[in-house]
């Protein structure tokens, strides 16, 4: 089968002929209707060797859905044929986090060489992929793949991120979402599916912006100099209470820090490695910085219902597999709307 391989450090994936996987006991082999191309698998690209501790030659893709093809023996609770979602972050299964659903903080990550399918294990790019576990699939119901896909990062990392401050956003409050792209676009969605507050998107790009409206976004503010300002316009000189950065660069951490009010939240999101110098008073009083990785299983589950009730809906372009550096090229360049979900099977 073509898989989309990433071959070693810094150097760019390249398509692939490897053998179809042959599920062992407790795993399951899916056959894949739909991968999201990630911005941070260009990080991963650009990653230097040692970065991570994955060991390549590995298949790219960590958002994934797709069709039960095959059942290694043992396996229980699925069958052949379901339209499946896979949560990407494979933790072990049995510590304290993993079985709170948590497998994104999984207490043995840190001594697994992989995170899961697509970051350092084989993942969604491919014709089939393998899973470990049945515990890492959650039904589909009427959602097709494809559109499922991204939702297992691109909506799932969001969803988990506006949750924890969730109780901060009241009517009449306003949350703050930096930068459009695959998370973004799903962020503002959330936010309108689950709060009452006022939704502020900020982008370079007026496409982004754009989308950023027709996804429920009620104020949009071009990044730059006067972009805080315009927060600030907007919140009776207050400030947001949450501010989520889904690009992470010391400029729009920057902004992220002057856009939030007194006990407000910055949720530092996106992976470009940006700083902060923090200094008492670099923040306004009880602010809380932080950063979150992905989201829990359980988290999934009400993403994909959220999903199915219509209440968001990933915006997509769809890529034969053929076409995968391409839907690279165009991320890179900025160029693609919402998602770019690569289909190595239509049905
Ligand atoms: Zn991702
Ligand atoms: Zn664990």
């Amino acid at each position: 089968m073509k898989a989309y391989r990433f071959l070693d450090w810094l150097q760019p994936p390249e398509l692939s002929d490897v053998p179809v996987p042959e599920p062992g006991p407790g795993e399951v082999l899916i056959r894949v209707g739909g991968a999201g191309a990630c911005h941070s698998d260009l990080h991963i690209f650009e990653y230097p060797p040692g970065k991570r501790p994955w060991v390549p030659p590995f298949t790219i893709g960590h958002e994934n859905a797709g069709w039960v093809e095959e059942l290694g023996t043992g396996v229980t609770g699925v069958s052949v044929g379901d339209a499946v979602a896979v949560y990407g972050p494979w933790g072990c299964g049995r510590c304290r986090a993993c079985r709170e659903s948590k497998e994104n903080y999984c207490e043995l990550m840190a001594t697994q060489n992989a995170l899961g399918g697509g970051l350092g294990r084989d993942g969604g790019m491919a014709e089939y992929m393998l899973v470990p576990s049945a515990r890492l699939l959650v039904p589909l119901g009427d959602l097709h793949p494809s559109e499922a896909a991204p939702l297992t990062d691109a909506a799932l990392t969001p969803y988990h991120a506006i949750k924890r401050s969730l109780h901060r956003l009241h009517p009449g409050t306003t949350a703050v979402v930096i930068g459009v792209g695959g998370l973004g676009h799903m962020a503002v969605q959330i936010l309108r599916a689950l709060s009452g507050a006022q939704i502020v998107a900020v982008d370079l790009d007026p496409a982004k912006l754009a989308l950023a409206a027709e996804s429920g976004a009620d104020s949009t503010v071009t990044s730059g100099q006067s972009a805080a300002d315009e927060v600030r316009e907007l919140t009776r000189g207050l400030g947001a209470e949450l501010v989520l950065d889904f690009v992470g660069a010391t400029s729009t951490i920057a902004l992220a820090g002057a856009c939030v009010r007194a006990e407000g939240d910055v949720t530092i999101v996106g992976a470009a490695g940006g700083e902060i110098t923090w200094r008492f008073g670099a923040l306004p009083p009880e602010v809380s910085l932080s950063n979150t990785f992905w989201g829990s299983g359980t988290d999934l589950i009400d993403v994909l219902e959220l999903a199915r009730q219509g209440r968001i809906r990933a915006h997509i372009e769809r890529f034969p597999l053929d076409r995968v550096d391409e839907a690279y090229d165009r991320l890179r360049a900025g160029t693609i709307q919402g998602r770019a979900v690569i289909v190595p099977n239509a049905a």
